[in-house]
């Protein structure tokens, strides 16, 4: 066996504990931080931008798009593109 780290391969089921843990808890109290500035705020201070879809959350301080969330008939998408890290 060669020292790899290839042993700790597994498919994304053996995180299904860790990832329910993170995704039942209120977002709106979890810290986020920006990817354009830097800027770190709880989720529910960003500024929303609504449409019948879904959302678009901003940051407060430079307007970048730290969240996108809609509802499509093919499921829920969650792109997160703008953030670095959400914090709970
Ligand atoms: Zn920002």
């Amino acid at each position: 066996m060669t020292n790899n780290g290839s042993h700790l391969v597994l498919d994304g089921n053996a995180a299904a504990s860790l990832l329910q843990e993170i995704f039942v808890l209120d977002i709106t109290t979890a810290q986020v931080q920006c990817g354009a500035c830097g800027c770190t705020a709880a989720v529910g201070s960003l500024r929303l931008y609504a449409a019948p879809m879904g959302a678009a959350l901003r940051c407060t301080h430079c307007d970048g798009i730290l969240m996108r969330a809609v509802r499509t008939p093919h499921g829920r998408w969650l792109e997160m593109t703008g953030a670095r890290y959400l914090r709970f």
